[in-house]
């Protein structure tokens, strides 16, 4: 048996509290202070809440371009709408992947569902010669996202990725992305090969564990950081442990991000928010002429 080189915990990041869109508060797990130390992923918030008043203002119609952004539902539901013409509802365990590229102008708004509401938003980077790809847009039902078990006491649930030979929904991302919301039971252990030189981290949603061979028992809603390597072990302590795990191709460019836009340079920035001011901002042919809409920043 070949044995494969173990990733060691490189760094741990506690969520901080932030108010974001129209007032929406939400715990980031990291962002714009920590590029580019997550490339190719860019933000990740953590906005589970049991109290509607911090989230119902919402993400009302905003830009992005450069990136995706992937929203996982664990409770409650976002209704969107889109320049696309696209509109609906994500569900609980449903999955949005969205990819802005050259341009997309949409709007979030969370409800809850018996009194509770919660999920997570990450944001993906994409490499200069696909920044301006065509915007496009997947939405995966909690029904399309299989659950594996792995080993006994291990479920995983494959949003994209491989695990015990089951291919997640989400395919043909730039970055080659891998992204599993993965429950241990107390004791049990998840073995993973992730492939070398993908940043790879874990983000705590409940219980404790340790994210290496013989390392410190780390807590929920913080981040952990892997170094390289080829996979990890994660072993849950006294209690059920539930994290998310996610890896990708570092993009390894520099980077320039204002607000929902993230670019390479300075100047192409400005062209962004020069473009949305002047109504030129989005590049798709859309339904119901909304190409030439003024949308509010
Ligand atoms: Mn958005």
């Amino acid at each position: 048996m070949v044995e494969l080189f173990p990733r060691s915990v490189e760094e741990i990041l506690p969520a901080r509290e932030t108010i974001e869109g129209a007032g929406v508060h939400l715990r980031r797990a990291f962002g714009h202070p920590e590029v580019p130390k997550l490339d190719p992923f860019l933000l990740l918030d953590d906005f589970r809440s049991e109290n509607p008043a911090e989230f119902v203002a919402g993400f009302p119609w905003h830009p992005h371009r450069g990136i995706e952004t992937v929203t996982y539902m664990l409770d409650g539901r976002v209704d969107h709408e889109d320049s696309l013409g696209n509109a609906g509802v994500i569900g609980p365990g449903d999955v949005q992947w969205m990819t802005a590229g050259g341009g997309i102008i949409h709007q979030e708004m969370p409800k809850p569902l018996d009194g509770k509401m919660g999920g997570f938003q990450l944001w993906v980077n994409l490499p200069a010669s696909q920044k301006m790809m065509d915007p496009r847009y997947r939405e995966l039902k909690e029904a399309r996202i299989p659950a594996v078990e792995p080993a006994p006491g291990v479920r995983v649930r494959v949003i994209a990725g491989t695990v015990a030979g089951v291919r997640g929904p989400v395919r043909d991302i730039v970055v080659d992305p891998e992204y599993l919301d993965v429950r241990l039971e107390e004791g049990r252990v998840l073995d993973h090969p992730v492939t070398p030189g993908h940043r790879a981290f874990a983000y705590l949603l409940g219980g404790e564990g340790r994210f290496e061979v013989e390392g410190e028992r780390i807590d929920s809603e913080h981040l952990v950081l892997f170094g390289d390597g080829e996979r990890v072990r994660i072993e849950a302590g006294s209690r059920p442990l539930r994290f998310l795990l996610i890896s990708g191709k570092p993009v390894g460019e520099p980077v320039a991000w204002w607000g929902p836009i993230v670019m390479n340079n300075r100047r192409e920035l400005e062209q962004a928010v020069e473009e949305y001011h002047n109504g030129t901002f989005l590049k798709h042919d859309s339904p119901t002429g909304s190409r030439k809409r003024r949308v509010q920043p």
